[in-house]
């Protein structure tokens, strides 16, 4: 399997990783060297008060040489980043494969645009991830990028230790609106971030994972998604997002965070909403979330990951996945009149019958709201068309729909 993108019969980077990797050079998937000895962990924990997985891990600068990667104080041109020296995280010898499979799940399954990257070996067989810089020209030189941290004048003078987990992923819609002439597109491309973030269960998106990148005509675009994986699988206890969505995201009067006291649909289509994209935009994005879950599921399983560790993997995604319901153009074409179906809602109770249409259906499915009438109490309905035997199902709240 090519350790870079998983195809199958390859035994090294396969022809396309190296192109995207290393411009069609064959560089081996095999490192010259062992893993650095580098033991400032201690450090870089007392600098970090929230602790994060961002805060553990150990960056190295490679440069390549010729046909070899070599290690380099300047010019670099990849970021390499071993198995974390962590005794306070959770399996942190799948730190690597985690952040290599979560970009490849990003670029192929959610088809975001994200910083090339694989997983690499060194001489003493340990794994590492790697990743080439997009802000580095071919000459070596580097376009001018600035984080959303710096955009926003956060730093630890101006607001303390945590200055990167303040503000909202609205606030940075505001931002790249502020300075993205192209500002649409960017803002869609940040929507689907956050979106995969959160069903990926990555809490560590923080405001110096969002960057500005200016391309070779001088004007200002969203950067590639980079620093992406599941940190649930090392950090089980950290907040499900790095920043609140937008501002009074856990207000009481909000009745999915009341219930569930986390972000689910109605969160994402509120900040959709904020960010200016289209109603329809927003329903395709949230819809290609559950389209291609299948094939998030089986790239998972023929990942790199220890058992153990695909299995705690695949429970965070689909207990995400639950979370957030499903969408009008998934239930759509169970609305027929004569279909009897099997709903199930997220706590796990079930019900049978059929969905109506009526007048008011219309206003309804703007909110994800769909009526229904029970299976027991259709023959009454049919009788007396008396509307408190139907049921008001919440798109929200359901998991699944069978067909009877
Ligand atoms: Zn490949």
């Amino acid at each position: 399997m090519c350790p870079g993108c998983y195809k199958p019969d390859h035994d090294t980077y396969c022809p396309n990783c190296c192109k995207l990797l290393f411009d069609g050079k064959k560089v081996s998937h095999i490192l010259s060297f062992d893993t650095p000895a580098d033991d400032n962990l201690s450090i870089f924990q007392e600098k970090t008060k929230r602790l994060s997985i961002s805060g553990v891990q150990l960056k190295y600068s490679l440069r390549l040489e010729g046909n070899e990667l070599v290690l380099t104080n300047k010019g670099g041109q990849y970021i390499l980043k071993p198995i974390p020296p962590g005794i306070q995280i959770a399996e942190a010898s799948q730190a690597p494969e985690n952040e290599h499979l979560t970009m490849q799940i990003a670029s192929r399954a959610f088809r975001l645009d994200t910083a090339s990257n694989a997983l690499i070996y060194f001489k003493d067989g340990s794994p590492a991830y790697i990743t080439r810089r997009f802000d580095v020209k071919e000459d070596g030189s580097k376009y001018p990028q600035e984080d959303m941290a710096q955009l926003s004048g956060r730093s630890k003078q101006t607001v303390g230790e945590n200055f990167k987990y303040e503000g909202t992923y609205e606030e940075i819609g505001g931002l790249i609106s502020k300075y993205v002439t192209a500002t649409i597109p960017d803002l869609e491309n940040l929507f689907k971030v956050v979106v995969f973030n959160y069903v990926m269960s990555n809490g560590d998106a923080h405001l110096k994972n969002f960057s500005l990148v200016q391309g070779p005509m001088g004007d200002y675009h969203l950067s590639r998604a980079y620093d992406l994986m599941s940190t649930v699988l090392h950090m089980p206890n950290e907040s499900d997002t790095a920043l609140d969505l937008y501002k009074g995201d856990m207000n009481v009067d909000n009745e999915f965070y009341a219930i569930h006291g986390c972000y689910g649909q109605p969160h994402f289509r509120e900040l959709g909403r904020r960010l200016g994209l289209m109603p329809v935009r927003i329903e395709r994005i949230l819809t290609n979330v559950f389209v291609i879950s299948d094939e998030v599921r089986s790239m998972i399983s023929d990942s790199f990951l220890s058992e153990k560790a695909k299995k705690k993997y695949l429970e965070a995604y689909n207990k995400k996945l639950k979370m957030m319901g499903l969408t009008k153009t998934i239930i759509f074409p169970y609305q027929g009149d004569e279909k009897d179906v099997c709903l199930t809602f997220i706590r796990g109770e079930n019900i049978t019958g059929r969905f109506q249409s009526m007048d008011k259906s219309g206003v309804l499915e703007k909110d994800n709201k769909y009526l229904f009438i029970e299976t027991d109490k259709i023959e009454q309905y049919k009788k007396t068309h008396d509307p408190q035997l139907l049921t008001l199902v919440d798109g929200d709240m359901l998991v699944n729909i069978e067909l009877q």
